[in-house]
């Protein structure tokens, strides 16, 4: 069994992958084209025996190979063999994305994959950089701080970035020394399958890397709830974070990393070159769609400039048309599945009903697909459910302010701290206001990350706990322990 692609079409492989090999299983999950309403296959749904074995594949694997213990450089080596290979196979792994998932081919091919890349090779290199450190204790004592991996990372990815989010995982997880049993999200599973088919022929162990398919209660449950997992690193919705914390407080406690939800200010001050900031705010809602953790859903700006800056967006996002993600000219994204989309509905008509004014869009594109028009949502407080949840799609809240202080209040959210955005000239104010934005990453007259890996992502507040990319990644993946000796 195996993945074949001819640009006729494709054949996938509805099972999971495990120590090596495709491991089948009954078929329990429809997987759905949100471009096109299309049933693509049908998953299995790892229990938790198949937990278990993937779990124990991993563990093996780690034994025999030496995986973790075994000359850094090498696993450098192998990681950089993989992120060549995954670029040579750039075109199946953008259709198998692409075919079940809100992000267009073109992109994925020459973004995606070609970011993943770079972050695996980044990783890769801290293999043979990063180690313990000597602690001299006194004349007769001798002491250090061994840094070791944590063994077996359970990971689980969401569907909204499938390539990227794995990347963000693999890349440091792998590096440090560790196995992992990732789950992808189960309307997204294929190219996070193909990237594990591509780490074995690249020359990583078999049962270092291993996918098993299946939802959240019952697969996502029995991996954050396996006593053979050390570590779990989950990307995903704030209510899943929190229903992972207690899966783990009540089945023994373990370390994890959690990148969560987001409903992130873009604050635009009078002074910003409008230009600029029209550009930054359209992109940093309506690129996927508005469907990433970092998506700017509140855009405060000053009074002076709002009625100009609200005219320029409304002109931008009349502009988007829905296209299929397979589509030679990438247009505006679907949404992921028709019960995200009647989610994202049901929060603009509940803020219309508030007394919201819909300044564009408030209504599914009348075409095939899953298609949600841009909306841009004005005459809102912080009660508005537009500007209390986070909603996941193409739908920003426009909010206004006279003076400093009443936007720092405005950008403050009662749940979340992921991002922020400022626009101003004034370098003065933008570096007073980046200490005061309560967020793990601040844009200045930009947003939206691009090759900076080196920097980590965090999320303050609800919006997660630990880090995904940079030196603070790879850290994460390994462990302390303090060694003394008596001379
Ligand atoms: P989700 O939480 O519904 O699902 C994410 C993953 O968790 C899926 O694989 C799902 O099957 C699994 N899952 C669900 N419930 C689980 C449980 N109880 N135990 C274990 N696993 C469980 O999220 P989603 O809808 O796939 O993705 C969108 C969410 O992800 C948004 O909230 C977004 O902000 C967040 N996200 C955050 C980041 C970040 O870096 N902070 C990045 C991307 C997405």
């Amino acid at each position: 069994m195996s993945f074949a692609y001819d640009r006729s079409g494709l054949s996938l492989p509805d099972a999971h992958y495990i120590g090596g090999a495709y491991v089948a299983g009954p078929a329990a999950i429809p997987v759905v084209s949100p471009s096109t309403g299309a049933a693509i296959g049908d998953i299995p749904c790892a229990d938790a025996d198949m937990v278990d074995q993937a779990v124990r594949s991993a563990r093996k694997a780690l034994a025999s190979s030496n995986w973790g213990g075994m000359q850094p450089r090498d696993r450098t080596r192998a990681l950089c063999a993989w992120a060549d290979l995954m670029e040579a196979e750039a075109e199946m792994l953008a259709a198998l994305e692409a075919i079940c998932s809100s992000r267009p081919y073109a992109h994925v091919l020459t973004g995606d994959i070609v970011v993943t890349a770079e972050q695996i090779r980044f990783f890769a290199e801290f293999a043979d950089k990063e180690g313990g450190a000597l602690a001299p204790v006194s004349d007769n004592h001798f002491g250090y701080i061994a840094d070791e991996p944590y063994g077996v990372i359970g990971a689980i990815t969401p569907w909204n970035f499938p390539i990227s989010m794995a990347g963000w995982k693999l890349g440091p997880a792998l590096a440090a020394g560790n196995a992992v049993v990732l789950k992808p999200s189960e309307m997204t599973p294929y190219s996070t399958l193909f990237m594990a088919e591509l780490a074995v022929r690249a020359g990583i162990p078999a049962g270092i890397f291993n996918v098993v398919l299946g939802d959240g209660p019952t697969t996502g449950t029995a991996i954050t709830g396996h006593a053979g997992i050390d570590k779990v690193s989950f990307t995903g919705s704030t209510r899943a974070g929190g229903a992972i914390m207690e899966n783990i407080a009540r089945t023994g406690i373990k370390p994890m990393t959690l990148e969560l939800g987001g409903k992130s200010p873009m604050v635009v001050f009078a002074d910003a070159d409008l230009d600029l900031a029209t550009d930054c705010l359209d992109r940093g809602i309506m690129s996927n769609a508005g469907q990433a953790c970092v998506s700017g859903s509140r855009m405060i700006v000053a009074q002076e400039v709002a009625d100009a800056l609200a005219d320029k967006l409304t002109q931008r996002f009349a502009r988007y048309r829905p296209a299929d993600t397979f589509a030679t000219e990438p247009g505006f994204s679907p949404i992921i599945s028709e019960t995200q989309l009647g989610r994202i509905d049901s929060i603009v008509q509940a803020s219309a009903g508030q007394g919201a004014q819909m300044l564009c869009g408030g209504a599914r594109f009348d075409c095939k697909g899953s298609y949600y028009q841009p909306t841009l949502i004005a005459g809102v407080d912080d009660t508005n459910p537009a500007v209390r949840d986070e909603i996941f799609g193409p739908v920003a809240t426009f909010q206004t302010f006279t003076s400093e202080d009443e936007a720092m209040a405005l950008a403050s959210h009662a749940t979340y701290g992921l991002c922020a955005g400022l626009f101003t000239r004034d370098l003065s104010r933008a570096m007073r206001l980046t200490r005061k934005l309560e967020a793990g990453t601040v844009w200045v007259n930009r947003y939206g990350r691009s090759r900076d890996h080196i920097l980590p992502t965090t999320g303050w507040k609800s919006s997660g706990l630990g880090h995904d990319l940079g030196r603070e990644a790879y850290h994460a993946n390994r462990r302390k322990k303090s060694v003394l000796i008596d001379l």
